[in-house]
C-alpha cells in the first residue's frame, strides 16, 4: 500500500516541516496491523515527495481486532489488504501525520495555513464505483482528478477491469485539508466491510470533515459509506452535521445507498421493518435555535437586526423572509462562509427590494468596526464558543461597548447536556474553544451585562432536561432603552455615558 504526496512550493523541502518528518530519514511507525514507513523518494528545493508505505501483516490485522469484531472468516486471512490502499492507509495517515492533519506546524505556521501546490498519487486504490466516483468525491473539493481503472490482468485485457483505480490528485490546497480529504475519502472509496466501526467514528468523521463535508454534494454517500452503513451512526452524524448550521438532513432522504447491492438493500429494508415503530424524526437543534431566536426578536419588536458570525446565512435568510425586518445584516470573519451564504441566499438573483434590506460583510468581531452599529438587535448565535478565551474580552468590548445595540441575543452550547449525545467524545465541534455549563454561561453573561449597562435573562432552547438543562442556552441582553421583555432584576441599569 503506497501513497505519495509531492509539492513544488518552494523551498519544497519545507514539506518535511509541515509533516514533522525529516526528509533525510526513513522512519517507521508500528501499527496494530503491521508497519508504516515514511520516506522521501525525492527532496529537492524545487520538488519534494513524501511516501507513506504500509507493510500489512494479515495475521496481526486479525489479532488486533476486538472479540466482538464481526466477520470472522477465512477472508480475514486471505485478502488484498497488503496490496491495496484503503482504510488502513487512512488510519496510518491519521496516526503518522496527526499534527499536520490538525493543521499545526510551530516552525512554519503560516505555511501550514497556506494552500500549496500538491500532487497525490495512489497507484492501487480499491474503488467501488470506479473512476467516476473518484471524480465525484474529489473534484468538488478543488482537486483535479485523474482516475484510471486498473485492468484485472494486463496480459488479458478481455478479463476486464479490477476494482482498483490508479488515482492522481492535483490541486492547490492546505496540506491539512488534503490529509483530511484522504483520511475520510479513502475508506469511502473502498467501502469495504472489513474494518471495525467504533462508536467514535462519528466524531472522527465530523472532525476530519470540518468545513468541507457539510457543503459536499455527495455528503450523504460519504457519511453512509464512512460509517459502514450503520444506520444509528449515520443518523447521529446527520444530526451533528445539521447542528453545524446546515440542511444536511436532506442527505438522509435517499434512504438506500446509491449503489447498494440488492442484498444490502434487502438488509436495510429488513432492519427498518424490524424496528417496531419508526420514531418521528425530531427537529434538528439548529432549527429549534433559529426559531427561538426569531421568536425572541418578534417579542422584542425590533425591525433591524445584525447577525454576528452569520456562517452560511440561515438566520439572515429567515429574517429576510419576514418583511417586518426592514434592515438585516450578516457578518462573518470567514470569506468562505460568506460565499456559501451568498449562494444559499441566491444573492445574484435577489429582487432589488429585498436586496436593499440586506448588508453582508466580512469582519472580525474582535476589532472595533463602525459597520456593526446602528441595529436595534444583534445576534451571536453559536459564536462566542469559537473565540479564544483571551480574545473574548475584545468581542465583549466591540459588541456590548462599541456597537451597543438595544438587544443582544447570545446562544451557546450547554456542555452539561453533552452526555446525551451518544457518540460524542469531545466538544461538539472541532473549532469550539470551550463550552460552558449553565452556571458558567450565567456568570459570564451577568458580568458582561453589568459592566456594559445591560440586563439579561436566560431561556432554554431544545429539550429542557430537569438535571442537565437544555442543549442550547440563550441569554437575552437589553440595554433598557426600549425593554419589552421583563428582564431579571439585576439592580439598576447603568447609564451609558455616551447616550
Ligand atoms: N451563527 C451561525 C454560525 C455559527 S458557527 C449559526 O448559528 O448557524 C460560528 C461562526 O462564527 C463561523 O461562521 C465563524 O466563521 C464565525 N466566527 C468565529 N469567530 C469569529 C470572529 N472573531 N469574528 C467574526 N466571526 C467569527
Amino acid at each position: 500500500m503506497l501513497l505519495t504526496i509531492s509539492t513544488t512550493a518552494q523551498p519544497a523541502t519545507d514539506l518535511g516541516f509541515l509533516l514533522h518528518k525529516h526528509p533525510d530519514r526513513v522512519q517507521e511507525f508500528s501499527q496494530s496491523f503491521g508497519t508504516a514507513r515514511v520516506f522521501y523518494p525525492e527532496a529537492g528545493q524545487e520538488r519534494c515527495t513524501v511516501a507513506l508505505l504500509l507493510d500489512v501483516d494479515p495475521i496481526a490485522l486479525v489479532r488486533s481486532r476486538g472479540k466482538s469484531s464481526p466477520d470472522f472468516s477465512l477472508s480475514q486471512y486471505v485478502n488484498d489488504r497488503p496490496y491495496a490502499a484503503s482504510s488502513l492507509l487512512a488510519g496510518a495517515l491519521g496516526d503518522v501525520f496527526r499534527t499536520a492533519k490538525a493543521g499545526r506546524c510551530n516552525t512554519k505556521p503560516s505555511l501550514a495555513a497556506t494552500p500549496i501546490p500538491l500532487e497525490i498519487r495512489l497507484p492501487a486504490l480499491p474503488c467501488r464505483g470506479g473512476p467516476d466516483l473518484a471524480h465525484r468525491l474529489f473534484e468538488p473539493l478543488g482537486w483535479q482528478v485523474e482516475a484510471e481503472a486498473v485492468p484485472l490482468d494486463e496480459g488479458f485485457p478481455e478479463w476486464g477491469e479490477s476494482r482498483y483505480v490508479r488515482l492522481t490528485l492535483t490541486g492547490t490546497l492546505r496540506l491539512a485539508d488534503a490529509l483530511n480529504h484522504l483520511y475520510v475519502l479513502l475508506p469511502v472509496l473502498d467501502d469495504g466491510k472489513h474494518y471495525w466501526i467504533a462508536s467514535d467514528e462519528v466524531d472522527k468523521l465530523i472532525r476530519a470533515g470540518e468545513g468541507w463535508l457539510q457543503p459536499h454534494p455527495e455528503r450523504g454517500l460519504i457519511t453512509r459509506r464512512y460509517l459502514g452503513h450503520r444506520r444509528a451512526l449515520e443518523r447521529s452524524a446527520f444530526a451533528r452535521l445539521a447542528e453545524l448550521g446546515d440542511d444536511a438532513e436532506e442527505a438522509l432522504e435517499p434512504a438506500v445507498a446509491e449503489e447498494s447491492t440488492p442484498e444490502e438493500t434487502a438488509a436495510e429494508e429488513a432492519a427498518v421493518a424490524d424496528a417496531e415503530e419508526v420514531p418521528e424524526r425530531p427537529k434538528p437543534l439548529n432549527t429549534l435555535r433559529r426559531e427561538a431566536v426569531l421568536a425572541t426578536l418578534d417579542e422584542l419588536g425590533v425591525s433591524s437586526v445584525i447577525d454576528l458570525g452569520c456562517g452560511s446565512g440561515e438566520l439572515v435568510g429567515a429574517l429576510l423572509g419576514r418583511p417586518r425586518f426592514s434592515r438585516v445584516a450578516g457578518t462573518d470573519v470567514s470569506a468562505l462562509a460568506l460565499m456559501i451564504a451568498a449562494r444559499k441566499l441566491k444573492l445574484d438573483r435577489m429582487p432589488d427590494a429585498k436586496r436593499a434590506r440586506l448588508t453582508l460583510f466580512q469582519g472580525a468581531l474582535t476589532y472595533t468596526d463602525k459597520r456593526l452599529a446602528g441595529y436595534e438587535a444583534a445576534v451571536l448565535m453559536e459564536v462566542v464558543e469559537h473565540v479564544d478565551p483571551p480574545r473574548l474580552a475584545a468581542l465583549e468590548r466591540v459588541v456590548f461597548g462599541g456597537a451597543r445595540p438595544e438587544h443582544v441575543i447570545v446562544t451557546t452550547p450547554n456542555i452539561e447536556y453533552n452526555v446525551r449525545y451518544e457518540f460524542l467524545t469531545g466538544l461538539r465541534h472541532r473549532d469550539h474553544r470551550f463550552e460552558w455549563t449553565r452556571a458558567e454561561f450565567r456568570s459570564w453573561a451577568t458580568r458582561v451585562a453589568q459592566e456594559n449597562g445591560y440586563s439579561v435573562i436566560f431561556k432554554p432552547v431544545g429539550d429542557d432536561d430537569p438535571e442537565l438543562g437544555s442543549p442550547t442556552q440563550m441569554g437575552i441582553f437589553s440595554s433598557g432603552a426600549r425593554e419589552t421583555i421583563n428582564t431579571a432584576s439585576l439592580g439598576p441599569t447603568k447609564e451609558d455615558p455616551r447616550d
